[in-house]
C-alpha cells in the first residue's frame, strides 16, 4: 500500500471561496485499480460547517430573491459546462470510485438529468389559486425556498448523488452545504468548480470535507433547515433522527436488498444482460444493485448456469488503465474484506458458492470477483443484510406467490425486478411487492431524474423523496395567501 506523500493533492473544502483549512486529520483518497494514495480529504469539524453555514446565509438573501428564469439562466450554463467536461468528469469518477469508464458516463449523465430538470425550475415552482374561494377572498399558494440546506452523500455515485440535491435545492432559491463521502471528494470538488463558473453567486453552494463529526454538525446547526442525506441504513436512521430532533426538514435515503425474479416465461436474453448489469454494475456497489436472484419453478438450473457462464466471460481489470474493463474493484480494503467475509459467511451458513470472487483476481488494487451463491435461504445472512459489492444469492420459490412472500420479508423496501411476458404475473408482482421502485424486464429500476427516488421501509426515512417534482417540494416551502378586495364600500360612495 502506498503512503501519502508531501506532493499529495489536498483537496478544497468551498466555504464562500476555495479554502485549505488546518486540520489534524485528513483521510486518503485511493484509486481502487491500483491502490494508490491520489488525494487527501481534510477531516474538517463543526468549525468549518460554521463558517460555511455563514456563507450560506449571506447569500440566501439575494439568491433568493432573484427570479426563478435568472436561476434558471445558471443551471442552463450549468448543463452546457457539464456536457463540455462530460468525458473528463466521467475519467475523474472512475479514478477515485474504480467503476469502469462506461459507468462513470452512466453517473454522469443521470446527474446531468436533474440538472436538466432543475432548468424548468421557474414553471416548477409556480402555486395554485383559486379566485373566488369565498366573498371577495381570492387565495393563491406560493412556493418559497427554506434557506440554507445540506446534503451529505456516499462513495458510490460520486457525481450522480450530491447532484440529485444540490441543482434542485439551489434553483427553488436556496444556499446548499455539500459533505461529499471523504472517499470520493474529487468529483464533488470539480462539480462545485463548475458551478461557479456557470456563474453561481459566492456562497450560494459551499463543500465541507469530513465524517461524522461534519455530519453531526450539519444535522444540529440551528442556521440549517434541512439535511438530504443517502448512505447505509445504520447512517441514514441517526442522520433522521438528530436532524429531526433538532427540528430540520430530512430526506434520508439508506441501504437495500434488491431483488431480480425470473418466471419461466421470462425471454432468456435480454433476462440474462439484465441480470449481469443489476448484480455486477459498479461492482454491485449500487443500492438498487439486484443481490436476490429468483429463478421460479422449473428455471433454476438453468438460470443458474447461464450466469455462471457470463461470469466467466466478464473481463475484471484495473479500470484506470484498460477501458474495455467490464468490472472494476470494490471501494477500499476494508470493503473487500468485508465482502469476502460475507461470502465466507454464506458458506458457512450451508449456502453453495458457485463462483468465489474471494479468488482469481488482480493483486494489486481492491478486487472481489463476481460471485454467485445458490441454495441461500430466508435464516441466512446473506437473505437480509447488504453486501453492497458484486455477490449474487440465489433462491428457489415453487411459485410467484411463495416468491412474493419470501420477497416481502426482506427489510428494505428500494427496488424489485420481474422478469416475465405474461402481464397478469409483472401485474400481481407490481401491486403486491413492498418495495417504492418496481422494474417489469428492467434490471435496474431507479427512476429518471422527472420521477422521485422512491425507496420504503428502512430504504427511506422521511416522507418527500429526492428527485422530481418531490425533490421540489421538499426544497421549498409554501406559503398561502388569502386577499380581500370587497368593492361595496367604494359602490356606497358611488365612485
Ligand atoms: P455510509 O453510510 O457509510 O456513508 C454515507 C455518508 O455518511 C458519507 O458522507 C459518510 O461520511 C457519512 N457517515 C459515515 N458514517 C457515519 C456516521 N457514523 N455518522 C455520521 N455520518 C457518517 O455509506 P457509503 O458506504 O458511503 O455508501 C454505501 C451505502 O449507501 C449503501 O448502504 C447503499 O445502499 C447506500 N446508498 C443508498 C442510496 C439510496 O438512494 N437509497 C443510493 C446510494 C447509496
Amino acid at each position: 500500500m502506498t503512503t501519502a506523500t508531501e506532493t499529495t493533492t489536498t483537496v478544497p473544502i468551498l466555504s464562500g471561496s476555495w479554502q485549505h483549512p488546518r486540520v489534524e486529520r485528513y483521510n486518503n483518497v485511493f484509486n481502487p485499480s491500483t491502490g494508490e494514495i491520489i488525494a487527501r480529504a481534510p477531516m474538517c469539524g463543526p468549525q468549518e460547517v460554521d463558517a460555511a453555514v455563514q456563507a450560506a446565509l449571506r447569500a440566501f438573501k439575494e439568491w433568493s430573491n432573484r427570479p426563478a428564469p435568472s436561476r434558471a439562466d445558471v443551471m442552463f450554463r450549468y448543463r452546457a459546462l457539464l456536457n463540455a467536461h462530460f468525458d473528463e468528469l466521467a475519467q475523474l469518477v472512475t479514478r477515485e470510485n474504480g467503476k469502469t469508464l462506461e459507468e462513470a458516463r452512466g453517473d454522469v449523465r443521470r446527474g446531468i438529468e436533474v440538472v436538466e430538470f432543475a432548468c424548468g425550475i421557474a414553471h416548477l415552482l409556480k402555486g395554485e389559486s383559486l379566485p373566488q374561494v369565498a366573498n371577495f377572498i381570492d387565495g393563491v399558494t406560493m412556493r418559497e425556498p427554506l434557506g440554507v440546506c445540506a446534503g451529505i452523500t456516499p462513495f458510490n455515485f460520486p457525481a450522480m448523488v450530491p447532484m440529485w440535491m444540490f441543482p434542485l435545492a439551489i434553483a427553488c432559491g436556496n444556499s446548499f452545504i455539500l459533505k461529499p463521502s471523504e472517499k470520493v471528494p474529487l468529483s464533488a470538488v470539480r462539480l462545485g468548480e463548475l458551478l461557479l463558473e456557470a456563474g453561481l453567486p459566492e456562497g450560494v453552494f459551499n463543500i465541507v470535507h469530513g465524517g461524522k463529526e461534519v455530519v453531526d454538525a450539519l444535522c444540529s446547526h440551528p442556521g440549517i433547515a434541512s439535511v438530504s442525506f443517502v448512505g447505509s441504513t445504520k447512517v441514514a436512521r441517526h442522520v433522521y433522527g438528530l436532524a429531526c430532533q433538532h427540528g430540520k426538514r430530512v430526506q434520508a435515503a439508506g441501504g437495500a436488498k434488491n431483488v431480480l425474479l425470473v418466471m419461466p416465461d421470462a425471454d432468456p436474453d435480454p433476462t440474462l444482460n439484465a441480470i449481469m448489469g443489476a448484480a455486477y454494475g459498479n461492482a454491485g456497489q449500487r443500492c438498487m444493485a439486484g443481490s436476490l436472484l429468483m429463478g421460479v419453478g422449473p428455471i433454476g438450473d438453468e438460470l443458474r448456469d447461464r450466469v455462471v457462464a457470463a461470469i466467466d466471460r466478464l473481463k475484471l481489470d484495473d479500470t484506470s488503465a484498460n477501458s474495455a474493463a467490464e468490472m472494476g474493484p470494490v471501494i477500499d480494503g476494508l470493503a473487500q474484506e468485508r465482502i469476502r467475509d460475507m461470502i465466507g459467511r454464506g458458506a458457512e451458513e450451508g449456502a453453495q458458492v458457485v463462483r468465489d470472487g474471494r479468488r482469481g483476481v488482480p493483486e494489486r488494487g481492491f478486487f472481489v470477483g463476481a460471485t454467485l451463491i445458490d441454495g441461500v435461504t430466508p435464516e441466512m445472512s446473506l437473505y437480509s443484510t447488504e453486501v453492497f459489492g458484486p455477490v449474487l444469492s440465489m433462491l428457489r420459490p415453487k411459485t410467484l406467490d411463495e416468491a412474493i412472500a419470501l420477497l416481502n420479508r426482506v427489510p428494505y423496501g428500494n427496488g424489485a425486478t420481474i422478469f416475465t411476458t405474461n402481464g397478469a404475473s409483472a401485474r400481481q408482482f407490481t401491486r403486491e411487492i413492498q418495495a417504492g421502485m418496481v422494474g417489469v424486464n428492467v434490471g435496474v429500476p431507479a427512476p429518471m431524474a422527472l420521477f422521485p427516488f422512491s425507496g420504503w421501509n428502512q430504504s427511506f426515512f422521511g416522507d418527500l423523496h429526492v428527485q422530481g417534482t418531490e425533490g421540489v417540494q421538499f426544497y421549498t416551502r409554501q406559503r398561502v395567501v388569502l386577499s380581500r378586495w370587497d368593492n361595496t364600500y367604494r359602490r356606497t360612495q358611488g365612485w
